[in-house]
């Protein structure tokens, strides 16, 4: 199987309050687990079997609209997971600080216009910051789409989906926006990926 689902690389009651138990088992278990699934059944046959999740993202956009949607999300999923630690939020780290108060106009900034991606996001999708030309750059997206399929590289997404956030919030996108970027972020995560995407 070319997409597997992994494990989360923390308990499904570490995130609480701010995430809980059931929202985790519920987008995990189900949601994440459908688009491993599903996709690898669209994948049969394409011909992109083996290749890298990123490389089946670029191939299948525009192309090969089912396999694109669940892959797409495949790879938003895997590195959401990744994003999130217990006890997170905080300070952003040095390098990638200093280049958020150059491209961003700092700190504050950044956070206010990323919950406002999230929040004008219209229907699901995805709030971004991402690398594009070597600027940083605050992006959102509809649905399964990410940064990848517009010449940039993500570091940090928001999942703007119901499903990650109804159980917890209901209808409260801000309140949830804002308890990401708080408390759950790891900055040491998008700051590694940060490195990765200006190397
Ligand atoms: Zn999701």
């Amino acid at each position: 199987m070319t997409f597997t689902l992994p494990e989360l690389p923390y308990a499904y009651d570490a995130l609480a309050p701010y995430m809980s138990k059931e929202t985790l088992e519920f987008h995990h278990d189900k949601h994440h687990k459908a688009y491993v699934d599903t996709g690898n059944k669209l994948l049969e046959g394409t011909g992109l079997e083996g290749k890298s999740v990123e490389e089946i993202v670029k191939a299948s956009y525009g192309n090969n609209q089912p396999l694109f949607n669940n892959a797409g999300q495949h790879f938003n999923h895997l590195h959401f997971w990744q994003w999130m630690k217990p006890n997170g939020g905080g300070a952003i780290p040095g390098t990638l600080a200093k280049k958020i108060d150059e491209d961003l106009g700092g700190a504050e900034k950044f956070k206010a216009d990323f919950i406002q991606a999230g929040i004008g996001q219209f229907g699901s999708g995805w709030a971004w910051l991402a690398v594009k030309d070597g600027k940083l750059a605050i992006m959102k997206t509809p649905n399964g789409e990410n940064p990848l399929v517009h010449g940039a590289k993500p570091i940090l997404g928001c999942d703007v989906w119901e499903h990650s956030y109804y159980i917890d919030y209901r209808n409260r996108r801000p309140d949830y926006l804002k308890a990401f970027l708080e408390n759950l972020v790891n900055w040491e995560h998008v700051e590694k990926m940060y490195a990765e995407a200006t190397a």
